[in-house]
């Protein structure tokens, strides 16, 4: 089956991308990537499209998002198996990606009648500030939560009032596509909200130099969006990023050591370590190290790798054999392996849950993210040494406390250099609470309160009534 995006025909030559399940190995599908003149036709409409959506009334904006949000929600079980069969995410997980995409949009929709100024008192007339969208918003999106990090950018800049272009990744951008779909269905008029499957030095790149696009919202390698960033300042071009991560998971003597260990494996091993929040190193205090490491391997071992459809299954595939090769490569043989689990026989991209034990703070596992189901362990003898190793590294993006002293929860959550972390847990995603990294782990910040804003322009008028 050859998947192209609504309203596409390719003229040209026909660049087509074969898509792979991650779970067989197997090739199950194609999708056309669209040309630089395509993505320009794509950015002209949305340009096009951009004053009559911008004045559409609030009210009605919000009844179309809420309308979207309702589709996706009948559409829930499709596109979670679309999620499984192209991006190898568990059933459990794909649900709740797409049960994201679903609350982000009413949570949205619910702010659009509240994005108000505001009335600052001045001499001499009355001064007013209003939320202004930006026009044509370019949207980036990585292959590891294809679902939900497309509707953290789509949902608030569509609910401000800008149309939107969205490049998917090129190994999963089928739930994407059919999101698309879906707002189309649900009454988004034509070039509001258009999804473009392509390149990333194509089309990605394009939402970069074509003048039309206001704001660049990218997901992905710190190494992309890096260079997107430079790329972007010729224009002045407003732009997010949410990049790469090695966040710590701090364990302290004090904390429920027996919860600590069962819960770390969900902490890095979730969607197989292919998160940027994944907790990938794990500092734990000297005294209770042995008694840690006891109760941690206990739990990675029960860790159910397997094929992801399952409802039991907890691990799936990695994304792609190349990736499958690149994690490979962290387990060389430098560093002690404490523990590795199992993975299902066949032509799956699977790797097993890995413990490691750091042989030095500048080993490659300890500083570079590897974005598979790979810890490293190490240790520290007191508060300041956790915080000194927690902050060793050029990202920021989030990180975990164990400890049952209030004080220390609190002392140590306010120095760790992260965006988002979390004591006693691991949960740091949530749609009505800011996300983003902090250093070299990204720029702005997604969902929560001030999501929509994010994708408006704030302007101020004086009114002279003298
Ligand atoms: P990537 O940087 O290779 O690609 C991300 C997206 O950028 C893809 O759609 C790709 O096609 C596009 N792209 C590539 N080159 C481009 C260019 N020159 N111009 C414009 N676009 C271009 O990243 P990836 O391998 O798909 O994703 C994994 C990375 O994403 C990891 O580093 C991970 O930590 C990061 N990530 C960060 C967050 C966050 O919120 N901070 C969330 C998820 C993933």
């Amino acid at each position: 089956m050859t998947r192209s995006p609504v309203n596409f025909h390719n003229n040209g030559e026909v660049h087509e991308t074969t898509l792979i399940n991650p779970t067989s190995g197997l090739a199950f599908s194609t999708v056309t990537s669209l040309d630089l003149a395509e993505c320009d036709a794509a950015i002209d409409r949305a340009s096009a499209a951009f004053p009559a959506w911008r004045a559409v009334a609030p009210s009605d904006r919000a009844k179309l998002l809420r309308r979207f949000a309702d589709l996706v929600d009948e559409h829930l079980e499709e596109l979670a198996l679309l999620e499984v069969q192209n991006a190898g995410h568990t059933i459990g997980n794909a649900r709740w990606e797409a049960g994201n995409v679903r609350d982000l949009l009413e949570y949205c929709a619910g702010g659009i009648e509240r994005l108000t100024g505001l009335q600052i008192p001045v001499a001499g007339g009355m001064d007013v500030t209003f939320h202004e969208p930006l026009g044509v918003v370019g949207i980036i999106v990585p292959w590891n939560f294809p679902m939900p990090i497309a509707a953290w950018g789509f949902a608030p800049a569509l609910a401000a009032g800008n149309t939107v272009v969205l490049k998917p990744a090129e190994l999963t951008p089928l739930t994407a596509i059919r999101l698309g779909e879906l707002g189309r269905e649900a009454g988004l008029p034509s070039g509001v909200f258009q999804v473009l499957p392509g390149e990333g030095p194509v089309v990605g790149h394009r939402f970069v130099t074509n003048e039309k696009v206001a704001k660049v919202c990218f997901t992905g390698s710190t190494r992309v969006g890096t260079a997107l960033m430079a790329a972007c300042a010729p224009q002045v071009k407003r732009v997010t990023l949410e990049l790469g991560g090695k966040s710590a998971n701090i364990v302290f003597a004090d904390s429920d050591l027996e919860r600590a260990a069962s819960t770390a494996p969900s902490g890095v091993f979730d969607n197989a370590g292919q998160d940027c929040c994944a907790r990938s190193r794990i500092l734990v205090e000297a005294s209770v190290y042995d008694e840690f490491l006891e109760h941690f391997c206990t739990a990675v071992a029960k860790v159910v790798v397997g094929d992801p459809a399952l409802g039991e299954t907890e691990m799936g595939p990695l994304i792609s054999a190349a990736h499958l090769q690149r994690v490979a490569s962290f387990v060389d043989g430098t560093c002690e392996v404490l523990f590795q689990g199992e993975v299902p026989n066949g032509q799956g991209f699977f790797f097993p849950p890995t413990v490691l034990l750091a042989d030095s703070p500048a080993s490659r596992v300890v500083t570079e993210e590897i974005f598979g189901p790979v810890v490293v362990v190490q240790r520290f003898n007191n508060e300041a040494e956790a915080i000194q190793l927690a902050n060793a590294t050029n990202y920021g993006l989030s990180g975990s406390i164990w400890t049952n002293n209030l004080g220390r929860g609190l002392r140590v959550a306010r120095a760790v250099e992260a965006g988002n972390l979390s004591v006693n847990s691991h949960s740091s995603v949530r749609y009505s609470t800011p996300f983003g990294g902090m250093k070299q782990s990204g720029l702005g910040r997604e969902l929560g309160p001030d999501a929509i804003r994010a994708f408006t322009e704030t302007k101020n008028v004086f009114f002279a009534t003298e």
